[in-house]
């Protein structure tokens, strides 16, 4: 049976609060894997998932067929899952404090004692992780399209991944300098030059609100697929071709909104535009047909998210595109906010 290696951080009170997580054993001769959802805690759908995946672990450990360990965190952040406000939740941040959930793991990592219940929480994470030898957190975006977020370290190497999980876009980052978990966990062993060895992905499955058994089940049996081709499960498994674009994350078009409204969109997820070509329009005061503003994309691309609420605030980003060249607004970082 899988080992219960569950834990405690500390609420806002103080409480206790157990993040759950179970450990498979392996024949140790496999990768070591790491997989969690939910950092973000309204990031439902990878939940699912691994839900959905651990019998199929289960069934393998007990026929011997494991040959890497593998831990599951399906729900990482017990902190985020407390925070409903009129009846939903909030999602990325952390109330008490303001702090992106997924941001400055690596500072809470230098920490003796940590400040917040957030640092203790994300030390705890850190370190139940830093022994894998591949590392998959699990996200959404807000409407999306499902995609893999990966450092440059890691591709072409990852395609595998993104063909197990038929995703179609791969978005390659360099330097995040944000300390997301995923950075924090591969900076040793980018610093000591063994990530050949090793492998970490941020796969983005979809929307908030695609959390179905038929999506769930496929991107299960994804992971599960891609765990028997990279070694960690006895069994074997071909992945079909699949085509994967990789885009570099400075080219991705991310568009704020520049003034708040009504928002009406004109284009769907997947949709390709052209530069200059009309996507979404706002409309700041319905009735004032000179308050409407049209968006258009900045370059030619894909649209690949798109925010999920019609009214939208000033500045909030109202959908992110593929591009083939460097972002006018790009300035480096990571591609906030997934
Ligand atoms: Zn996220």
């Amino acid at each position: 049976m899988a080992r219960d290696v569950s834990f405690s951080v500390r609420g806002n009170n103080g409480e206790d609060l157990r993040v759950g997580a179970w450990r498979f054993e392996g024949r140790g001769e496999g990768p070591e894997v790491h997989l969690q959802a939910g950092v973000h805690a309204d990031e439902i759908a990878g939940m699912l998932v691994l839900h959905l995946l651990m019998p199929r672990l289960q069934q393998a450990e007990s026929e011997g067929r494991l040959k890497g360990h593998v831990t599951v965190l399906p729900q990482a952040n017990p902190l985020g899952l407390g925070q409903f406000r009129q009846g939903r939740i909030l999602g990325r941040f952390h109330e008490a404090t303001g702090q992106n959930f997924n941001r400055s793991f690596d500072q809470s990592q230098a920490l003796v004692r940590p400040a917040t219940n957030v640092q203790h929480w994300q030390k705890s994470l850190v370190e139940l992780a830093a022994t894998a030898d591949m590392v998959l957190d699990l996200h959404t975006d807000d409407e999306a399209l499902p995609y893999v977020y990966i450092h440059r370290a890691f591709w072409p190497r990852g395609q595998a991944l993104a063909a197990a999980l038929k995703m179609d876009l791969a978005i390659i980052w360099d330097d995040g300098g944000d300390g997301s978990f995923e950075e924090t966990l591969i900076a040793p062993w980018l610093r000591d030059g063994d990530s050949a060895q090793r492998f970490a992905a941020t796969l983005e499955l979809r929307g908030q609100g695609d959390v179905s058994d038929h999506l769930a089940g496929q991107d299960a049996d994804g992971l599960y697929a891609w765990l028997c081709t990279v070694g960690v499960i006895d069994e074997a498994s071909a992945l079909a071709d699949w085509p994967v674009q990789a885009v570099e994350m400075g080219h991705m078009e991310t568009i704020l909104a520049p003034r708040p409204g009504v928002l009406v969109f004109e284009a769907e997820l997947g949709d390709f535009v052209e530069a200059g070509q009309r996507f979404a329009r706002i409309i700041g005061r319905p009735g004032d047909a000179s308050s409407e503003v049209i968006l258009y994309a900045a370059q030619a691309g894909r649209m690949v998210t798109r925010y999920r609420d019609r009214l939208i605030a000033q500045g909030s980003v109202v959908a992110k595109f593929t591009g083939s060249r460097v972002s006018h607004n790009w300035t480096g970082g990571l591609l906030d906010p997934n």
